[in-house]
């Protein structure tokens, strides 16, 4: 099939008009089968509980091109179950991960034109969702639900590409408590944090670092992706805390780390260790690895890259994983789906 008339090495990392999307809908206590529709919009009830109550939860996964033409995803069970927990956590209606599976899928193939070719550096970007669609005025769980998938070509997700960022921590604004939703997916969390993301831009930062709600000490993560940092004798460090979205990307790093010689460990993070770090990253589906050139802190500053240039064992973590993602390198874990045509 001919490809879409895309530039593909020089997607943004945004929306973009496909062909199809898929949707679900749960109601008099069962899920339909599932439809795919050029609709981009959604007929949705006024009173419908993600629109006041926030009855809202998503995934991001990417899907990618082999050499040989296949379109391969990475770790989408784990984004499934991912799914199903945040889905439970503000009692939404789960759909089964073999229907979330199947649903991404179907959505790839009925737009399979869109996969970026091999060597671009693009993916296609999906975006599964749930929806609570059916009325409340009262606060309750909703009696009708939506679930959907639409797909997106995009590129990297900071402009920068691999090229180190400015971090800036966050004292004056939260985004999850430790009790609160921070570990699931939901979008009130992207709500609010928003405020300190734009702030931190306006400054001329790329992002927010936020330190943990409660003692306002520890690392928790940056706006939309994990964080870790490496040490002088090198520990893979990354914050362990129950308000942060625990990362497949992260997940599958420290796997990697430990190829590359590096010990792992997940722990509450001080945030005086920036300053002792030779590295640091941010790491996330979209994020992919994104070194950390500085952190602001307060009145100080800590610089990771000297010369605008990522670090050797972030730069190590990237080709690794990436390689494995596109079906350049063997996947010994068993991480990576390949999509079927029919
Ligand atoms: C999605 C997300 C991440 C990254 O998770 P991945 O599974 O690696 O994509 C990190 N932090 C937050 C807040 C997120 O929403």
């Amino acid at each position: 099939m001919d490809k879409a008339p895309l530039d593909w090495p020089n997607l943004e990392f945004g929306y973009r008009k496909t062909d199809k999307n898929i949707r679900f809908t749960w109601k008099d206590g069962v899920w339909d089968k599932g439809v795919l529709t050029e609709d981009e919009t959604i007929p949705l009830h006024m009173a419908a509980t993600c629109l006041h109550y926030g009855q809202e939860c998503f995934e991001g996964l990417k899907v990618f091109e082999t050499k040989s033409g296949d379109a391969v995803v990475f770790r989408i069970d784990e984004n499934a179950k991912r799914f199903v927990h945040s889905c439970e956590k503000i009692l939404m209606e789960p759909v089964s991960e073999v229907t979330f599976i199947d649903a991404v899928f179907r959505v790839v193939k009925a737009n399979r034109r869109f996969v970026p070719p091999h060597g671009t550096g693009a993916s296609l970007y999906i975006r599964p969702l749930m929806l609570g669609t059916g009325p409340q005025v009262g606060v309750k769980p909703a009696g009708e639900y939506m679930f959907m998938v639409f797909v997106t070509p995009v590129g990297p997700y900071f402009k920068t590409g691999f090229k180190p960022v400015d971090l800036i921590v966050e004292e004056k604004v939260d985004r999850a408590a430790p009790l609160g939703v921070g570990d699931v997916k939901v979008g009130g969390n992207y709500a609010a944090g928003l405020r300190a993301s734009m702030a931190a831009r306006a400054k001329g930062y790329t992002e927010v670092l936020y330190l943990d709600a409660k003692h306002k000490r520890y690392i928790d993560e940056s706006g939309p992706a994990n964080f870790y940092g490496i040490t002088k004798d090198n520990q893979y460090v990354t914050p362990d805390s129950e308000s942060i979205l625990p990362s497949i990307t992260n997940k599958s790093i420290v796997t990697l780390a430990e190829e590359i010689g590096l010990r792992p460990q997940r722990r509450e993070v001080d945030i005086e260790e920036i300053f002792e770090f030779k590295e640091a990253g941010c790491c996330g589906t979209a994020a992919v690895i994104t070194p950390v050139g500085s952190i602001t802190f307060r009145d100080r500053k800590v610089v990771y890259s000297k010369d605008g240039n990522a670090g050797k064992y972030s730069t190590e973590l990237y080709e690794k994983l990436t390689a494995i993602q596109v079906g350049d390198a063997p996947d010994d874990y068993d991480w990576v789906r390949r999509i079927p045509e029919q």
